[in-house]
């Protein structure tokens, strides 16, 4: 369970709202049961159901069971798509470990806005059911543009180019293995990105471009095989 709020040895807390519903009412815990919680700041630590009123209950923090995850230094950045699609996308990418996901606004979005609330409620969802114990952090909506100029030094910037599908841009796992460390993946909408974007995307310096293979990929399936590589080439 994740709780917003930093978790101690031997604290307590009082859990409300939907929350303590799941536990009262859907788990049924009842006084004594363990819990494990996640704070996103130290780890896990188990908990044990104390009192329990009608709407709340306390929990009674023991001890830390597992140390915050390290999260392995990748950036998922994707046009947004219909919202389930997205939210698949969010929730795949929170249990594929990314460390940070960048919504990223293009010429031929059609989706133009994203609700974050609803992206990270997805990620806690999903950190929850397998067992992370650190949330990705969500950007805010970024334009292309703006994302390009504020890339870091010295991170790779992945672009999943579906012009490459012909063969043409030769292995992505001989170019993963040539580009190992800190990096990010773009994964462009739907309608694939505009010439201009293409040729703005190629021209920065960070910039690997890479074939996901002879097929044209739904964005989503894109973004989650892009992660899924490089995590396997990374180690992570
Ligand atoms: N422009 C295409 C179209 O609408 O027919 C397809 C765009 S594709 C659905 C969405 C995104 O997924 C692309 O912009 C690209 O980033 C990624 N993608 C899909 N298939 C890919 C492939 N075979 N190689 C590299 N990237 C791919």
């Amino acid at each position: 369970l994740f709780v917003d709020q930093p978790l101690n040895e031997g604290g307590s807390l009082r859990i409300e709202g939907n929350q303590a519903h799941y536990l009262l009412n859907v788990m049924r815990l009842t006084e004594g049961a363990a819990v494990k919680l996640f704070d996103d700041i130290s780890g896990e630590y188990l908990g044990r159901v104390g009192a329990r009123g009608k709407r709340d209950l306390m929990i009674e923090i023991e001890g830390l069971t597992r140390p915050r995850e390290a999260v392995p230094d990748f950036w998922l950045c994707a046009a947004p798509i219909k919202k389930a699609r997205f939210d698949f996308l969010a929730e795949k990418a929170c249990e594929l470990g990314v460390a940070r996901f960048v919504p990223v606004l293009t010429d031929r979005a059609v989706v133009d806005k994203v609700k974050d609330d609803r992206l990270r409620g997805t990620m806690i969802e999903a950190a929850e059911q397998c067992e992370r114990t650190a949330l990705p952090e969500i950007a805010p909506l970024t334009r292309l543009d703006a994302l390009l100029k504020a890339w870091p030094e010295g991170r790779h910037l992945f672009f999943a180019d579906e012009r490459l599908h012909d063969g043409s841009g030769g292995s992505l796992a001989a170019k993963l293995a040539a580009h190992l460390g800190p990096a990010g993946v773009l994964i462009g909408p739907e309608g694939g990105f505009t010439d201009a974007e293409n040729a703005a995307i190629r021209a920065h310096p960070a910039a690997v471009p890479v074939s996901l293979g002879p097929r044209i990929l739904r964005a989503e399936t894109a973004a989650i095989t892009a992660t899924a590589v490089w995590m396997a080439a990374n180690g992570d």
